[in-house]
């Protein structure tokens, strides 16, 4: 298991999980919104040209993370596997990830959806308002991520779901508990096998 993706709606724990994935795989952790933060924060031309989407709760455009998250799984560290976390978001970025990776003959092996209700979701945004503070867990701005994001992970979802690599799981109940069940999820699915 070398190429995962992990969906889900915010709130559902997908980075948590992501993180605990990436260690006991060995597999390097990529997320397009610490990407995004981080160039933000040390404001490059790219951090600016993100900064006020994020702050709105919109996606950056398609073309701008594309470029983004394709350069950044072609570093060396990558090569090994990587799970990515926020990416795809569009149906437009799940289509150019595989166009790139098909160029190298390889794949994405799975892809794990985190089912959470709207009520925890939203129970669990407020609380990370609070604890971190980050200015689009306000809830204004959560609402309109929520929204945004609805429309994009189906898409996403039946993008996989078309290619038989979509793996679904629970995301309610404590970390652990659902990394138990992600990991378990993960060991069901053979890896594929590379063609380069
Ligand atoms: P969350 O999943 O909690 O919304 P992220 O940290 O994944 O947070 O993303 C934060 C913000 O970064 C998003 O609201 C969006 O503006 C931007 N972003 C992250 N990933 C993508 C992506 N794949 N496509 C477009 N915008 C993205």
């Amino acid at each position: 298991m070398t190429r995962v993706v992990i969906l889900g709606l915010i709130g559902a724990g997908k980075g948590t999980q992501a993180v605990r994935v990436a260690e006991e795989r060995d597999i390097v952790h990529i997320s397009t919104g610490d990407m995004f933060r981080a160039a933000a924060t040390a404001g490059t031309e790219l951090g600016l040209r993100a900064r006020g989407y994020m702050e709105r709760g919109e996606l950056v455009p398609d073309q701008v993370t594309i470029d983004m998250l394709l350069e950044r799984i072609s570093e060396p560290d990558a090569e090994g596997g990587f799970i990515l976390d926020g990416f795809p978001r569009t149906g437009g970025q799940a289509e150019a990830l595989e166009r790139a990776l098909a160029e190298r003959g390889l794949g994405v092996d799975v892809v794990t959806r985190i089912e959470v209700p709207q009520e925890v979701l939203l129970d669990r945004i407020a609380k990370r308002a609070d604890l971190e503070g980050r200015t689009d867990d306000r809830p204004e701005v959560a609402a309109e991520r929520l929204r945004v994001q609805r429309t994009g992970i189906e898409d996403v979802a039946r993008f996989y779901g078309a290619r038989g690599v979509l793996v679904v799981v629970d995301g309610v109940g404590s970390v652990d508990e659902v990394a138990a069940r992600l990991s378990e999820a993960l060991d069901r699915v053979s890896p594929r096998v590379e063609t380069a």
